[in-house]
């Protein structure tokens, strides 16, 4: 339980809060179309009016391993991964190190019971 006394929310029976995935918005390159905000249908971003950017808000709302707002980003602003890394390794990567495979057999075998 968290201290308000909500359940943590889980991934694949890990917590959220454990996993680095969020988008990275850069400034300097966005050009405040307002797509990422538009799209994203968790609640991630939030649209800052008077600078006419998109920030994050919500990082742990954020899917793990969605990356549309990236890909549909026209200036190239959004990242999930550091440089020199790429999303689809980072997300491997996570996969790997919280042994999510496991659970989702488990779920799998549940949906067909
Ligand atoms: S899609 Fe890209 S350019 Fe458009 S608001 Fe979002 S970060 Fe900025
Ligand atoms: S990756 Fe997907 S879930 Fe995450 S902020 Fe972008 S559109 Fe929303």
């Amino acid at each position: 339980m968290t201290e308000s006394g909500m359940k943590p929310a889980l991934w694949h029976g890990v917590p959220r809060s454990k996993i680095d995935w969020h988008p990275t918005v850069n400034d300097e390159k966005c050009i405040g179309c307002g797509l990422c905000f538009l799209t994203c249908g968790k609640g991630v971003y939030q649209f800052d009016w008077d600078r006419k950017k998109s920030v994050v808000i919500h990082p742990e709302s954020c899917v793990v391993g969605c990356q549309t707002c990236a890909n549909l980003c026209p200036a190239e602003a959004i990242a999930f991964a550091e440089e020199g890394d790429t999303p689809q390794k980072k997300a491997q990567r996570i996969v790997k190190k919280y042994k999510v495979l496991p659970s989702a057999k488990k779920e799998l075998e549940l949906m067909q019971s």
